[in-house]
């Protein structure tokens, strides 16, 4: 064994001491710390010749980024969907590196756990048990793999297997949706559909919410025409949903295969004022679901839930390799997931569900929630912004009084580092968006943004003069 590791295995206690306690003081800083710093320039570095060890890599890291780390885990980190990280399921991640065990394989506690871990989150969200679940690294593996099964379903109605023969046995198949998450478009480009294979269908006015009306009569002029449609519950700018109820009826009537993309409004499930946005989603044919965005487990974890196994399974497995057994026989998430090898990213969840049950999430939910309304309040109520659309849960979607001072007013914000928000584009308007996802944040963090969104945008107003 080279000298260096056999080293460091003796003092793996010390190494881990050191880091741990590194971590407890980032932990307890982390309102302190500002929540995002712009990009910075670094040095260039070269693998070292020699290695140096365990303990200074540690001290390398520190020397070369300490000072450049943010508190993106931290309470006023508004930024995009971005959720914390529950203690109980940083507990959890740090075993999953501890155990580094294969979740490919039915052998070992691996499966177990994420069995549970499924079982679990099929409570909280209220899925019946015939959705199949499987963990990814994230909603666009998700939105991937429920397009990949809508791709072999496409197949089927037209007498044709697609993981087998290929895309060119699809001709001109359309993906019908409203508003589209990016990653959809992008798992369109990267199973060969194309981008252009979307067809996006007008919303409701003021709203990001398909028109009923629209979707009804596209299928009828496509009738006979397999059909897959991608539902949002719960769009990134105004957290709209689209009506699932509504398409679930008409799927009733045409037959094609919805997906729905749930990524973080699933999460409206678990609290009793909100289930019903995703009334109807049991008869979706795979939903998406993010974890770490309002599940609050770090970064590398998303689910989907599907109810064709089997579609899946065509899809995703490893045919004809003897070492990992027949497919059909051997059950192995390994044969229905993107992933071959894969981290156990079920455990930070296992562990935050074990911890906060149904009730934490419920409070974690139904205060995100409360806040965001706070601070949509605040906004109506205000001379200097204005709401462009309703709070409807999480997402506080808003302008500046004058929209073109949205880019000063976000790029002085950030500078600041007290709190972190996001640019968009809403129906033609520059905006502003603020997604209240984090379990640490409280009202109190909601008055330090608000105090601080003002002094910023006085500050602004004062150089104009
Ligand atoms: C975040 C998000 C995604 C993509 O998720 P990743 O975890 O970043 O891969 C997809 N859909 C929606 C609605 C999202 O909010």
């Amino acid at each position: 064994m080279n000298s260096l590791l056999q080293r460091d295995l003796t003092q793996t206690d010390d190494l881990l001491q050191r880091v741990k306690d590194f971590s407890a003081s980032f932990l307890s800083g982390i309102d302190t710390l500002p929540v995002r710093r712009e990009q910075s320039s670094y040095a260039g570095f070269n693998l070292p010749e020699h290695g140096l060890g365990a303990d200074n890599a540690f001290t390398k890291f520190r020397e070369r980024f300490e000072t450049h780390l943010a508190g993106n885990a931290g309470a006023r980190y508004w930024g995009f969907v971005t959720g914390g990280t529950t203690t109980a399921a940083l507990a959890g991640d740090w075993l999953t590196s501890v155990l580094d065990m294969n979740a490919a394989d039915k052998d070992g506690p691996a499966y177990q756990v994420e069995i549970d871990a499924l079982t679990m989150l099929r409570q909280l969200l209220g899925l019946p048990d015939t959705f199949f679940g499987c963990f990814t690294s994230g909603a666009t593996m998700s939105n991937f793999s429920g397009l990949a099964i809508a791709r072999q379903w496409l197949g089927v109605q037209l007498g044709v297997d697609v993981a087998q023969e290929g895309m060119g046995a699809l001709s001109s198949a359309k993906i019908l949706s409203c508003v589209p998450h990016s990653s959809t478009v992008k798992s369109m480009a990267m199973l060969g559909f194309g981008r252009n294979a979307l067809v996006q269908l007008p919303a409701l006015p003021d709203r990001e919410s398909v028109d009923i009306e629209a979707l009804k009569n596209y299928l009828e002029e496509h009738k006979g025409e397999p059909v897959i449609f991608v539902a949002s519950a719960g769009t990134v700018n105004t957290v709209d949903y689209d009506n699932l109820e509504a398409i679930v009826a008409l799927k009733k009537q045409y037959g094609f295969y919805l997906h729905v993309d749930a990524a973080f409004g699933a999460f409206a499930a678990c609290h009793p004022d909100y289930r019903h946005l995703l009334k109807g989603w049991e008869w979706a044919d795979s939903i998406t679901v993010d974890a770490h965005k309002w599940l609050n487990v770090p970064y590398d974890a998303a689910m989907i839930f599907t109810r064709h196994p089997s579609l899946q399974l065509e899809s995703f497995k490893n045919a004809g390799a003897a070492y990992l057994g027949d497919p059909a026989k051997d059950f192995k998430f390994s044969h229905y997931t993107p992933e071959n090898s894969r981290r156990l990213r079920a455990l930070p969840a296992w562990s935050s569900l074990v911890a906060y049950g149904a009730d934490g999430y419920a409070d974690i939910i139904g205060n995100n929630i409360r806040l965001s309304k706070q601070l949509g309040d605040l906004i109506d109520k205000s001379d200097n912004f204005r709401l462009l659309a309703p709070v409807r849960l999480c997402g506080v979607c808003f302008t500046t009084k004058d929209p073109s001072a949205v880019d000063e007013f976000l790029a002085a914000l950030s500078a600041r580092g007290i709190v972190f928000m996001t640019s968009t584009v809403y129906q033609g308007v520059p905006g502003i968006r603020a997604a209240l996802v984090n379990w640490r944040t409280t009202e109190q963090d909601v008055e330090i943004a608000w105090e601080e969104m003002q002094s910023v945008y006085n500050s602004m107003e004062c150089e104009k003069v």
